[in-house]
C-alpha cells in the first residue's frame, strides 16, 4: 500500500508524509538490509502509487520481479492518524484496490523463477478478499512441493474479517506451517474451538503454553508468541524459551511485529539456535519501536549492535 501518515487528528488537515506500508513489504525490507536475499510476490495498481511501492522495493534491494500491476484497480492506501502519543490509528482503503484482487497466477510467476527456501505469509492476505485467499492457498501449496519452510504470521486483522471467518481458514493452514509468529490474544484463531467446560489455566505462562502444545501437535515446528514490551517467548518440541523486550524509548509501536519476524527468520536463514533467533527478533523489533515508520528504521547487520548504547554516544 501507500501509506500517507499524518500529524494529529486527520479531520483538521494538515500536512501527510508519503510512504510505503504493508506487512510483507516490512518484512522483506527487513530481511534485505540485514543481507538475505528476498522476492516480494503482491499486486499493486498501474499508477503513480504502485510505482513509489515497487521503486521503494527495489531500491532496498527486494526482488520484485513476482509483483504484478493491475491495469484495472488502484494501488491500497493506508493513512496513519497519530492520536495520542500512544495511540495510532490506521485507515485503510483497499476494498477493491490492486492487492485485493491478487490472483494465484501472480503468486506462480513468484514462484517460478527460483523456488525460495523460506515463504512468509502473513493472515492479512487471506483477509483481502476470494481472490488473495485462493492466492495465499496456492502459495502454500507450491511452498509444499518446493520444499520450501513455512512461516505464518497470523496478524489477524478485524478490521478487514471477523474471528469467524478468519478461524476456519487460520485452522486449515496450520499443519502446513511451520513457524508460527502470533500474539497471544491471536493464538486461540489457529486452535480448535474450545468447548464450554474447556479451563484456561490462570497462570499466564502456562496459559500460553496450553494454547501452543495443540498446534505442536498438528506438526508445527515452532510456536513463536511476540509479547510487545514483555519480549517474546518461542515453544517447540523441546520446550519453551523467552527472551525479553530490549529496553528502548519507544517512538512508533507500528512495524514492531514486522521487524521481530524479519529479525527471527534473518538468523533462521543464517542457521542459528533457537535462543539467536529470538535474540535477533527482540533486537529488529525494538529498532522499529525507536524509529518513526514501520519500517524505514530496520537495521543492517553491522548497525544490530547499536541498540543499547549509552545515551548520547556517538559513532564516529
Ligand atoms: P505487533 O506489532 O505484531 O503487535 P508486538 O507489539 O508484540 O507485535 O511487538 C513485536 C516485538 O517487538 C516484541 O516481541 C518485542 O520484542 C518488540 N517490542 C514491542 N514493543 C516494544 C517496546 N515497547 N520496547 C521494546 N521492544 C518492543
Amino acid at each position: 500500500m501507500v501509506a500517507l501518515r499524518g500529524s494529529g487528528p486527520l479531520k483538521l488537515g494538515g500536512t501527510m508524509q508519503v510512504s510505503v506500508a504493508g506487512a510483507e513489504s516490512n518484512v522483506a525490507i527487513g530481511l534485505s538490509r540485514l543481507g538475505h536475499r528476498v522476492r516480494w510476490a503482491g499486486a499493486v495498481g498501474e499508477d503513480e502509487a504502485g510505482a513509489l511501492v515497487l521503486r521503494t522495493l527495489r531500491a532496498e534491494g527486494v526482488d520484485v520481479s513476482g509483483a504484478s500491476a493491475d491495469p484495472e484497480a488502484p494501488t491500497g492506501l493506508i493513512l496513519f492518524e497519530p492520536r495520542l502519543p500512544e495511540v495510532t490509528r490506521v485507515h485503510y482503503y483497499r476494498a477493491g484496490s490492486a492487492g485485493s484482487r491478487l490472483r494465484a497466477s501472480a503468486v506462480e510467476r513468484a514462484f517460478s523463477a527460483a523456488p525460495p527456501r523460506v515463504l512468509h505469509l502473513t493472515g492479512i492476505t487471506p483477509a483481502l478478499g476470494p481472490d488473495p485467499l485462493s492466492a495465499a492457498d496456492r502459495t502454500l501449496r507450491l511452498a509444499r512441493q518446493h520444499g520450501a519452510l513455512v512461516c505464518l504470521d497470523v496478524n489477524f486483522r478485524s478490521r478487514l474479517w471477523t474471528a469467524e471467518r478468519a478461524a476456519p481458514v487460520l485452522r486449515e493452514w496450520v499443519p502446513s506451517v511451520d513457524v508460527l509468529i502470533a500474539s497471544e490474544d491471536e493464538l486461540a484463531l489457529c486452535l480448535p474451538p474450545r468447548g464450554p467446560d474447556a479451563e484456561k489455566p490462570t497462570d499466564p505462562a502456562a496459559a500460553l503454553a496450553a494454547q501452543a502444545a495443540p498446534l505442536l501437535a498438528r506438526g508445527v515446528g515452532e510456536v513463536v508468541v511476540k509479547r510487545g514490551a514483555a519480549g517474546a517467548t518461542a515453544f517447540t518440541g523441546d520446550g519453551s524459551l523467552h527472551r525479553p523486550a530490549r529496553p528502548v524509548r519507544a517512538v512508533d509501536a507500528v512495524g514492531a511485529g514486522d521487524a521481530f519476524v524479519a529479525g527471527y527468520l534473518s538468523a533462521l536463514l543464517d542457521g542459528a539456535g533457537l535462543a539467536e533467533r529470538l535474540e535477533r527478533a527482540v533486537t529488529t523489533g525494538a529498532f522499529a519501536v525507536a524509529s518513526p515508520g514501520d519500517w524505514e528504521g530496520a537495521p543492517t547487520r553491522p548497525e544490530l549492535g547499536l541498540l543499547g548504547a549509552p545515551p548520547g554516544t556517538v559513532v564516529r
